[in-house]
């Protein structure tokens, strides 16, 4: 494993990536992660211009400029940690947030993941609502919660309340909810932009029969709050299994715990 001289974002992608290897949410190529880079992430990291400006499918000026790991299409998350400079890049966006340029990585050739204009939309819309503190933004398929979208009808409302009564912590975890997206066809314009919609209310959204992606200050943040969802998914179903939700929380139980954490679930979840 590569660790001792690498930068610092490549340290947090290697153990963030291992872990959602192991905890089984990164078959093959599945998921894709992606961190908008300040100065100090990048210390010790040689850029150099490696690509042509190529069209982002977005026009986003608030990311005019930025630079932004991402992990490439294609690329397996698991083998970040052997090898970075395959599994990873560096972008840089124009100053139109239009187009992106390769700075480092993603030899001997390649481009970022085909969700990046789910990624850039959502970076767009997170640096925005979070004034800033928002860096990074997983997509990821976590077993779980996918399961769950199998097995109900799902809305925004019943998912959020789903899991925030199968796990007790979760409502001071995610106090506004997961956005549930309808499926629609991954890679396009349409689901990211609902993606970048469901982000100005909320830090995570499930697509439908697919996966889900969390913003957050940092990898961990974000892991965490994937973490935290597809674990009460998981408890979920096991009780189903098992017989069958019998004596969950009440939405009463679920309102005084946020409370003592002080945060407020989202009305339009808790309510419903
Ligand atoms: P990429 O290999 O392009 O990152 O795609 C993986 C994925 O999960 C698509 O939704
Ligand atoms: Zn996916």
């Amino acid at each position: 494993m590569k660790t001792t001289n690498d930068p610092i974002f490549i340290k947090e992608a290697i153990k963030t990536s291992s872990d959602m290897w192991f905890l089984g949410w990164c078959e093959a190529n599945g998921g894709n992660i992606s961190q908008r880079l300040e100065p100090d992430k990048m210390a010790g990291l040689p850029l150099a211009v490696k690509s042509d400006w190529t069209p982002a499918r977005v026009s986003l000026p608030n990311l005019a400029g930025e630079k932004f790991m991402f992990s490439g299409t294609t690329r397996f998350l698991r083998n970040i940690s052997i090898a970075p400079e395959k599994n990873l890049g560096v972008i840089e966006m124009d100053s139109k947030g239009e187009n992106y340029r390769v700075l480092w990585g993603f030899e001997p050739e390649g481009r970022p993941t085909s969700e990046l204009p789910a990624h850039l939309k959502s970076h767009s819309v997170a640096k925005e609502v979070s004034e800033g503190a928002d860096h990074v933004v997983i997509h990821t398929h976590t077993p779980n919660l996918i399961a769950l979208t199998y097995l109900h009808e799902l809305t925004t409302p019943l998912l959020s309340k789903l899991l925030w009564q199968s796990h007790v912590e979760c409502v001071v975890g995610f106090p506004q909810g997961i956005e549930f997206i309808p499926w629609m066809m991954a890679g396009g314009d349409e689901i990211a932009d609902a993606t970048a919609v469901a982000f100005r209310k909320r830090s995570m959204a499930m697509w439908q029969h697919h996966g889900v992606f969390a913003r957050g200050r940092n990898l961990d943040a974000a892991f965490g709050l994937i973490h935290m969802a597809d674990k009460a998914a998981g408890i979920y179903l096991k009780a189903m299994a098992a017989g069958g939700m019998r004596c969950a929380p009440s939405t009463d139980v679920v309102c005084r715990i946020a409370a003592n954490f002080h945060v407020t679930p989202a009305p339009d979840c808790i309510d419903a």
